[in-house]
């Protein structure tokens, strides 16, 4: 009927074990697998809650004696066992802690509502490095936002021993000079009277633990040499030489220590047509001096796919035309750049007699004569007035 673990097994203690030996246990267990040593490791933080209630259970004679005779079943809705059926949450289980370990065990995880900070405990091996990885994105990738699976060679849990650097879980004892609390208290006489400091345990490091036999697969260290698919979503708008962080996604630490982070350096791929500018991109777009006669309708490139444009007839080199909202998204913004279009006439390099003819014909036509119309604006106002 239910598929959960024989409370005993969970704590690794025999069904004749002393209250003494089942909070031994308790202890043992829920400190290698608690969620302060193993960040993100759900499977550890499963066991954690497994064993917290286990413990509920087998500390109390009475529930102990009900599981003893009925099992799981005991403690199933309507059998009246009042039950740990709904799950223990964290505020729960956390709340055992006072009574086995004391208060100072895991005073730093408590935060300020049981303990105040007091320097909390060193606890767990050394945290990870930072990772830098360099990635390089095209203008469309920038201009929505892309989400890349990126392998990543760097120090990973070492998952034989899930971190700890142990062979087997009768290989981490508590630490016997601390009792696992990983500080230890010195008493001073000073001419103000007695001092207490509490400092980290010299034996373990403030770990807690001591391992007497090394996982092989690790050498102890707790990580191992490997690789990892990481998903890695970019937002939209990014630029060239900015850092992203992912918190926890660098090299494992050694023995449960925490992670560093991931930071990736973007790189902006050139884009063969489009120019960046901050928001805007500027487009070079040439036409013939039919086109820009008569007027036509092209095509242009932009970071998100094509879009039509209309040149006007009578068009003039130089002319700039905006593409609003076309441009780059600001990151973590509502801003949107524009494309900027400059129109260049292109001017014919070779001709053959025939089109010479028809030109030298046409070039003592008034209409051919340049007669820019007065006051029109300098080149300096045009720019300006696009990127503005
Ligand atoms: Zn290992
Ligand atoms: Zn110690």
């Amino acid at each position: 009927m239910s598929n959960k673990r024989d409370f005993y097994e969970i704590l690794g203690v025999s069904r004749s074990a002393s209250a003494d030996e089942i909070k031994k246990a308790y202890r043992k267990v829920a400190m290698q697998y608690h969620p302060d040593r193993n960040p993100g490791d759900k499977s550890a933080e499963e066991k954690f809650k497994e064993a917290a209630e286990a413990y509920e259970i087998l500390s109390d004679t009475d529930k102990r004696a009900k599981y003893d005779r009925f099992g799981h079943q005991a403690f199933a809705p309507g059998m009246g066992g009042g039950g740990y059926g709904g799950g223990m949450n964290a505020e729960d289980i956390f709340s055992q802690f006072g009574d086995i370990f004391g208060d100072d065990m895991f005073g730093s995880f408590f935060g300020g509502g049981r303990r105040g900070g007091g320097g909390g405990r060193a606890s767990r091996g050394q945290r990870g490095s930072n990772l830098r990885i360099k990635m390089k994105l095209t203008y469309e990738e920038i201009a929505k936002g892309v989400v890349k699976n990126v392998k990543v060679k760097k120090h990973v849990v070492c998952n034989t021993c899930g971190g700890n650097g142990a062979k087997d879980k009768n290989s981490v004892q508590t630490c016997g000079t601390c009792n696992g609390s990983g500080q230890v208290r010195k008493v001073t006489s000073t001419f103000l009277g007695q001092m207490q400091t509490v400092t980290t345990c010299p034996t373990c490091n403030g770990e807690g633990s001591t391992v007497t036999a090394k996982c092989g697969n690790c050498k102890g260290e707790g990580r191992v040499y490997g690789e990892e698919t990481i998903s890695i979503e970019i937002p939209a708008g990014v630029q060239d030489g900015m850092q992203l962080s992912m918190s926890g996604k660098g090299n494992a630490g050694e023995r449960g220590g925490m992670p560093g982070d991931l930071i990736i350096q973007i790189e902006e791929e050139s884009h063969t047509e489009l120019h960046r500018d901050g928001l805007n991109v500027a487009y070079d777009l040439y036409i013939s001096i039919p086109d820009a006669v008569f007027g036509t309708q092209v095509e242009v490139p932009t970071i998100d796919g094509r879009a039509k444009i209309k040149i006007p007839p009578g068009t003039q080199s130089g002319k700039i035309f905006r593409l609003k909202g076309k441009g780059f998204p600001e990151v973590q913004g509502y801003a949107k750049g524009d494309q900027l279009i400059q129109v260049n006439v292109w001017t014919p390099q070779h001709l053959n007699a025939e089109e010479k003819a028809a030109l030298e014909k046409m070039s003592g036509s008034e209409n051919f004569k340049p007669h820019p119309a007065k006051g029109e604006k300098s080149f300096f106002d045009r720019i300006r007035e696009a990127f503005n």
